[in-house]
């Protein structure tokens, strides 16, 4: 009878004990290539994740998300709430080409480019290293009784990873309400903004008890994404993968011994020496296939090729590349599910583009008054109506006033003709306008109006005026 295979892994994770109690991973430093390129990267996007809320563009914040007043930046293109719809067609693009990079290279996005496996691994991780030492010294030091050298070293992690998560605290603040109020609450000094500070401290505290404790859980556990690879994978999806049929040979993996001949004796080139495993930082085995627990950080490919050089075999027994390049040698094409995704974003991509080429940095409304007809004003009829102006631009306007361009007619601004908008703001009142019958079109005639900033034209807007059926 044939020997089923040991599936026995997929019951368990790697980071939790049998009982149930969390299994603290102490991953090898790695070291390699592709950590050597993913910790450039690492820097350029730290450099770009920690700037991007202080640059500006045109006086926009490069990149705002302001939950709680609504409005939004991104790439110095300022958002309102009545930009919704533009908002929700970025985030569809967003997810769709993430979905589409997905189906093509699998979790490359979780290795290279996640802002946690950034900070986990390039910063608080290489902390780590710097403090407690490799693999086996923080191992030791685990065990080690609370001697005047743990306590120096846990404290001075412990110090270290706080003023970090405090520094991301702010940051991630900056995104929240605007880098200029940020500096300003710093400046006017804690105690004239305590409910800021607390904010801040709550922040602080989840962001250290994720790097610090929770760390490979958030990808295991928490992360939605990474829960979503077992429908978006297939087998002809890139991912960091084990390839079993050079590593297993005809009679399996088995311990390296220099004086044999592997080729002759069948076995594959592992060496089984589980070097992959203790440098994985979410604890698995990658030998056993695709997993949801990997975050494709290349780690186990580094460790794996130093391995094959310093016993002279081939590199890349555990490389990027899909199953079935694994099994049939096929090279990589392009699927018809990706077809399908690449059609579906280019005409997403375009619809938002269109979208953000109509979009006006002033909107207007003018709504006739609920409820109100039309009133004889002399030889003319007029209309009340109320008007909303939002200026969602970054300077002032001063002097802002209405022209009605047809029909024939006027306008009269209740109080001031000249209204004032403040950069980012909005004024509404109300207003009538009074036309002769003759130019009336009959009972409901569509006017146009002109909005101005002194002689320049901001918005152009249209509504319906009411008049008498006897005009008709
Ligand atoms: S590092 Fe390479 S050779 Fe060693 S156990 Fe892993 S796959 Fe096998
Ligand atoms: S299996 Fe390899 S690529 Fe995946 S998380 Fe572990 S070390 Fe990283």
């Amino acid at each position: 009878m044939s020997k089923l295979p040991d599936e026995s892994f997929r019951d368990s994770i790697g980071t939790i004990t049998t009982e149930g109690k969390r299994n603290f991973i102490f991953p090898k430093k790695p070291s390699g290539k592709f950590y050597d390129k993913r910790k450039i990267l690492s820097y350029i996007l730290l450099a770009f994740l920690l700037s991007a809320p202080f640059i500006k563009i045109n006086g926009n914040q490069f990149l705002l998300f302001n939950v709680l007043e609504r409005k939004f930046s991104i790439f110095g293109f300022p958002f309102w709430p009545q930009d919704f719809h533009l908002f929700v067609m970025a985030m569809i693009v967003g997810v769709v080409g993430l979905t589409l990079f997905t189906v093509a290279f699998g979790r490359i996005f979780c290795g290279w480019f996640c802002p946690q496996t950034i900070f986990l691994e390039m910063v608080f991780r290489r902390i780590e290293y710097w403090i407690d030492g490799d693999r086996g010294s923080q191992m030791r030091l685990d065990k080690q009784k609370w001697d005047a050298d743990k306590i120096k070293k846990r404290v001075t992690k412990w110090v270290i990873f706080f003023i970090i998560s405090f520094i991301i605290a702010n940051v991630f603040l900056a995104y929240l309400i605007g880098s200029d109020k940020l500096i300003q609450y710093i400046t006017e000094g804690p105690a004239k903004n305590i409910s800021t500070l607390v904010a801040l401290l709550i922040f602080t505290s989840i962001f250290y008890f994720v790097f610090a404790w929770f760390r490979e859980q958030v990808c295991i556990i928490a992360c939605p994404y990474g829960r979503m690879q077992g429908v978006l994978l297939d087998n002809q999806s890139i991912n960091v993968t084990y390839d079993h049929v050079r590593g297993e040979g005809e009679t399996g993996r088995a311990k390296w011994d220099k004086r044999e001949n592997r080729a002759e004796t069948g076995k594959g080139d592992c060496i089984d020496c589980n070097q992959c495993v203790v440098v994985c930082p979410t604890g698995i085995d990658i030998r056993n296939g695709t997993q949801l627990e990997c975050v494709n950080c290349t780690a186990c490919i580094d460790e794996c090729d130093t391995i094959m050089e310093k016993v002279g075999l081939p590199k890349g027994l555990i490389r990027y590349a899909s199953e079935d390049e694994i099994v049939t040698k096929e090279k990589f094409r392009i699927t018809t599910r990706m077809k399908g995704y690449i059609a579906v974003l280019t005409i997403l991509i375009g619809v938002l583009i269109s979208l953000l080429f109509m979009r006006n940095d002033v909107e207007a409304t003018v709504l006739r008054l609920p409820g109100q007809l039309f009133e004889h004003k002399g030889e003319n009829i007029s209309n009340i109506f109320t008007y909303k102006i939002v200026n969602k631009t970054v300077k002032d306007f001063d002097s802002v006033y209405f022209k009605l361009v047809s029909p024939k007619g006027t306008i009269k601004l209740v109080g001031n003709p000249y209204v004032k908008i403040d950069k980012e703001g909005l004024a509404q009142g109300t207003l009538f306008i009074e036309i002769n019958p003759a130019f009336l079109e009959g009972d409901k005639t569509r006017v146009k109006i002109e909005i101005y900033n002194k002689d320049e034209l901001i918005e152009t807007t249209k509504t319906n005026f009411l008049g008498p059926r006897s005009f008709n």
